[in-house]
């Protein structure tokens, strides 16, 4: 019960504080979808979340999408990749019912992506992961590649281009966040002034945590919250974004 409790005030303490930015920034909460960033979090967990109304939620590996798949089937909710995915793992993934991967950062994933969709005559959603903070650590595609990026992921026709992704800076100093948020932007535009057939832009997801207010300030239209909503995890990040280890 305390934990149900827990889960429930902390989604009220993020929807506080999605309108707040929202308002700061004369934008409307209807604009920002809430990620819940589930990896490592129990199914019965999830399930709070879920059964509360918030039903958006993105694992990081297949082998906990694959883990939890059977007990969150008859719940009804929406799940995207967020994660690094490996070429070898796009058959298990894709048994499952994910609508978007938002960390497409290499157009050899997206060769196999789109020949294995088109083998069972299906699309689905991508968003484009930029490296916006430059770090090597970093998952996703260099910002000065992205507009050709995004021409040769428009050529695969099972994919589905909605927008960019990226995880930017972890850093106290905000302002060194919000550049990265700021990029991603500028890069939006960019794509889209290209007017690249079947491209679309309207999703910038961006935001975690401790930096959800600066993302919407510079226009995020999903954020992705894990920690504040479902508690620490044991392990590093990093962990969760190389599916390698
Ligand atoms: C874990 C994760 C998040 C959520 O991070 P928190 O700091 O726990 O809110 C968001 N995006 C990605 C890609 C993640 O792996």
């Amino acid at each position: 019960m305390e934990n149900k409790d827990t889960i429930i005030h902390n989604i009220e303490i993020i929807k506080k504080r999605i309108i707040r930015a929202c308002e700061k920034s004369n934008r409307t909460p209807e604009e920002v979808k809430l990620l819940l960033a589930t990896k490592t979090v129990p199914a019965e967990r999830i399930k709070i979340a879920l059964n509360y109304g918030y039903t958006l939620i993105g694992e990081n590996r297949v082998q906990e999408v694959k883990g939890k798949g059977d007990e969150l089937k008859d719940t009804p909710h929406q799940q995207h990749f967020i994660g690094h995915l490996q070429t070898n793992k796009i058959k298990d993934l894709l048994k499952y019912p994910v609508t978007c991967i938002e960390s497409l950062d290499r157009v050899g994933l997206a060769e196999r992506l789109d020949k294995r969709l088109a083998n069972k005559g299906k699309t689905i959603d991508v968003l484009l992961q930029i490296n916006t903070s430059n770090e090597e650590s970093k998952f996703g595609v260099h910002p000065g590649d992205a507009i050709e990026f995004a021409r040769q992921v428009a050529q695969f026709q099972h994919l589905k281009i909605k927008g960019l992704m990226t995880i930017g800076l972890f850093s106290a100093e905000l302002e060194r966040v919000r550049a990265c948020f700021r990029l991603l932007r500028d890069i939006q535009q960019k794509i889209q002034q290209e007017d690249i057939s079947g491209v679309e832009m309207k999703e910038l997801s961006m935001g975690m945590s401790g930096d959800l207010e600066v993302a919407i300030e510079e226009g995020a239209t999903i954020v992705r919250v894990g920690t504040a909503i479902f508690g620490e995890r044991i392990y590093p990040d990093s962990y969760y974004w190389n599916e390698e280890k």
